[in-house]
């Protein structure tokens, strides 16, 4: 749909993107900043093959550990025009993140105070350009820099990404408590490493099983989709090629096109 929830201060920014989507999760280690990647590319397949011509972009929130520039192979720094930073593009999606502008090196007491700015500054002081998609890869966890952020950003709504098990699940019910309080829709919950699927097609439950739906349903939100581990996901982003790009009829790329194609 087109409805958007203006929830912020930032009512303004932005007026060239069409949906902005926050991608959270209640803890690190989830899979989250892998899924906003292979989601933003998948988008841009389906936009492509339907004939659209405007762009996805990709904001990576994450300044603690900042993985989106190795994830999607882009390293060089962003080009500067007057007040504006130009986002650095690669598969056709537009990216911006801090590991773009500091070095792993900048001190992490740094980082803190740098956050409520950072993400001012990449709505307001970046050329995003005509985006029907900007995604948002959102720091994890739930606190209050999770909080202040969403609510400076003119959101469509949040992703839960969330693994099967029950450690992952009550913390993305957390997450979705956050979004709550400051009117965020949710648009869904998704799974990740959902299964192991061997050469015989077997599944393996390894995080156990039904975590995402449970989720969703106690969220009484849509349950978005499964996607399943596979040791070539973890290669591509350490490669900087996603999968959805690399191999697109990988279970896995299917599954983040399947996603795609319900926003
Ligand atoms: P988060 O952003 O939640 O901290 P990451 O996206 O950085 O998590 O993923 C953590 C690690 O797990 C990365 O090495 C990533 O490549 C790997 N990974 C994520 N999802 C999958 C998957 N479905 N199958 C295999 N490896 C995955």
């Amino acid at each position: 749909g087109d409805a958007r929830t203006v929830t912020g201060p930032a009512q303004q920014a932005l007026p060239g993107v069409k949906h902005i989507i926050a991608v959270a999760s209640g803890k690190g280690g989830v899979g989250k900043s892998t899924f906003a990647v292979n989601l933003a590319c998948a988008l841009d397949r389906v936009l492509t093959e339907s004939g659209r011509k405007r762009r996805v972009g990709l904001m990576d929130c994450d300044i603690y550990g900042p993985s989106t520039p190795l994830m999607m192979g882009v390293s060089r720094q962003p080009e500067i025009q007057g007040e504006m930073l130009i986002p650095v593009e690669n598969f056709n999606v537009r990216v911006m993140s801090m590991g773009l502008l500091v070095d792993e090196h900048t001190p992490v007491v740094w980082r803190g105070p740098m956050i409520m700015k950072t993400i001012q500054q990449f709505a307001a002081n970046v050329e995003w350009g005509e985006l029907d998609f900007l995604i948002v890869d959102l720091p994890p966890g739930t606190g209050d820099a999770q909080l202040s952020l969403v609510q400076t950003l003119p959101l469509r709504g949040a992703i839960i990404v969330t693994t099967p098990q029950a450690a992952a699940v009550n913390v993305a019910r957390r997450g979705a408590m956050m979004f709550g309080k400051v009117n965020v829709p949710l648009i869904g919950v998704a799974e990740n490493m959902s299964y192991l699927e061997g050469a015989d097609g077997a599944r393996q439950y390894i995080f156990g099983q039904g975590g995402g739906r449970r989720t969703a349903q106690a969220l009484e939100t849509d349950f978005l989709g499964e996607v399943p581990l596979d040791p070539l996901l973890r290669e591509g982003s350490d490669l900087g090629i996603p999968i959805v790009i690399s191999d697109p009829q990988r279970p896995a790329s299917q599954a983040f096109m399947k996603i795609a194609e319900r926003l």
